[in-house]
């Protein structure tokens, strides 16, 4: 787990952490060549948000710098 998610872990009940690292596993984050990720195994959360942005980062799969699709899919 990343810092960040270690400490909302720390701080929120059991319940809530819970529920939030479920819904951040269920925001995917797609590189344009189909490999596929969920926002927790980044190392981040996605909690109670909408919409689907588009993140710049290094896909470890193809190894291009491009723009991932964020949705979500439970
Ligand atoms: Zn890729």
């Amino acid at each position: 787990m990343s810092f960040i998610q270690k400490l909302f872990g720390a701080i929120l009940p059991q319940r809530l952490s819970q529920a939030m690292e479920a819904e951040s596993r269920a925001w995917r984050v797609e590189c344009s060549c189909g490999f596929t990720r969920s926002v927790w195994e980044l190392g981040g959360i996605r909690y109670k948000a909408s919409g689907e942005p588009r993140w710049m980062m290094v896909c470890p799969q193809c190894g291009q710098r491009s723009a991932h699709r964020v949705y979500h899919k439970p």
